[in-house]
């Protein structure tokens, strides 16, 4: 299977710029440095590569939005990975950093840029004090900083530390972050290709996404896109967690088969385990089930199946686990992050705890089951940002799936209650208050 991104990633010293120099590193600037700005970015169009932090909008296009001229214009790398079950940024950001430096210069050379950021979580100390020392190398070397490598081509890069907030991972709300105000998302349009950082046309890419940039320049765009499927080109880094005996990172061609990864990596679950069910793309994308097993992990492949690849991070449930904890954890950590601007996401995230709460304690009744799923429905697509969708769409899908589940558990858990059966009233009641 070809790697790209995580070529030769445990070899010592990588994240210094000695070795990344001797295994090729900076070569593929020069030669972008020796194309125009417009052949660069041809390069990445012919390679189609789609955004890896979640949205898989295709990178080249997002670029070719910037508008052309000498205003200041801004490329934020998003290094806040913060989606549970995806921790692929972190490796390539602590053991390549140069990777991903040398993607940041050549994209910004594509559309014009000579200010760059990478806002990285703040949670992430150990990989921005080794981003900081490969930024300060290569300006060092020339690879930063005023007429790089003797071009036209002038680039700061500054590592920003976040605090540790997950809706900073929304672009405009780690816009606001960086400008220094809270990360509160903001109402689009405009989109920060017109109007981002500090009001200037603004370029912002996974730190994935521009660690595959370097790739692209040094294969070409072209043979890049004849790895992985159609509308889905190239390789992905996809982290493994959960239910499976070798968590971690692989690096896979888009388009295999999705057991292949979750087995033939990662081990499957333990012995005698079967799987319950599974997060194709973190704890925001809708769940699979096993029978979803033999789908192609790709973009569209997923979608198709009601689901989405999202940042490539894929969370096994095993049997062992009762599908009400899955759902409380996972509407808990949104209710925690959400930050609180829209009514949908704040009240839902909140409303949807205090009812898995009732479900879990034996006080609700099946119909809670369906106003929960009526309203999911209505987060779904009503929120200022994604994070109520990212709690509504699997909690509705663990709802639609696993509805079984959820009533035996209610069952059972009634007839274990202190307080016996639930008062038929009490779910219209909390209903007032929902959205
Ligand atoms: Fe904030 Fe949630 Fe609304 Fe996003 S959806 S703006 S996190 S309240």
């Amino acid at each position: 299977m070809e790697r790209l991104l995580f070529a030769g990633i445990d070899e010592p010293g990588l994240d210094t710029l000695e070795v990344y120099e001797r295994r090729g590193g900076y070569q593929a600037l020069r030669r972008a440095l020796q194309m125009t700005p417009e052949a660069v970015l041809h390069e990445l169009e012919e390679s189609e590569l789609r955004g890896r932090g979640g949205a898989g909008f295709q990178m080249a296009k997002k670029a070719s939005f910037l508008p052309k001229g000498s205003m200041d214009k801004y490329l934020c790398c998003n290094a806040d990975e913060s989606e549970p079950g995806a921790f692929k940024d972190r490796e390539l950001m602590q053991k390549n950093p140069h990777q991903l430096i040398e993607g940041v210069v050549i994209a910004a050379w594509s559309a014009g840029i000579n200010r760059a950021f990478i806002y990285i979580r703040g949670e992430y100390v150990l990989q921005a004090d080794i981003l900081d020392a490969a930024v300060a190398e290569a300006e060092r070397a020339g690879y930063l900083g005023e007429r790089i490598l003797g071009s036209e081509h002038t680039l700061s890069l500054v590592v920003h530390r976040g605090a540790g907030a997950y809706i900073c991972g929304e672009e405009t709300a780690l816009l606001d972050s960086l400008e220094g105000k809270r990360g509160n998302p903001r109402l689009k349009p405009p989109f920060p290709a017109n109007q981002g950082l500090y009001q200037g046309p603004t370029l912002i890419n996974n730190v994935e996404t521009l660690s595959a940039v370097p790739h692209i320049l040094a294969m070409g765009g072209a043979d890049y896109a004849r790895l992985g499927v159609a509308n889905s080109t190239g390789t992905k880094v996809v982290s493994v967690s959960g239910h499976v005996q070798r968590p971690g990172n692989y690096e896979i061609e888009l388009g295999i088969p999705s057991r292949e990864i979750i087995y033939g990596l990662a081990g499957g679950p333990p012995e005698g385990r079967a799987i319950k069910c599974w997060f194709p793309g973190g704890s925001s994308a809708p769940v699979l089930t096993a029978e979803d097993l033999d789908l192609a992990y790709d973009f569209d492949s997923m979608a198709k199946a009601g689901s989405m690849l999202g940042s490539g991070s894929i969370i096994v449930i095993d049997d062992s686990t009762p599908i009400i904890d899955v759902a409380l954890k996972v509407a808990k950590f949104y209710r925690h992050e959400s930050c609180g601007k829209c009514t949908p996401c704040r009240e839902g995230t909140n409303w949807t705890v205090t009812m898995l709460e009732r479900i879990d304690a034996g006080l609700a009744t099946p119909m809670d089951l369906d106003i929960m799923a009526s309203v999911q429905d209505h987060i779904i697509g009503h929120c200022l940002c994604v994070l109520g969708d990212s709690m509504a769409m699997p909690i509705g899908s663990m709802i639609a799936k696993f509805r079984d589940e959820f009533e035996a558990h209610m069952e059972a858990a009634r007839h274990s209650s202190p307080l016996g059966t639930a008062p038929p009233d009490t779910a219209p009641a909390l209903i007032q208050g929902a959205v």
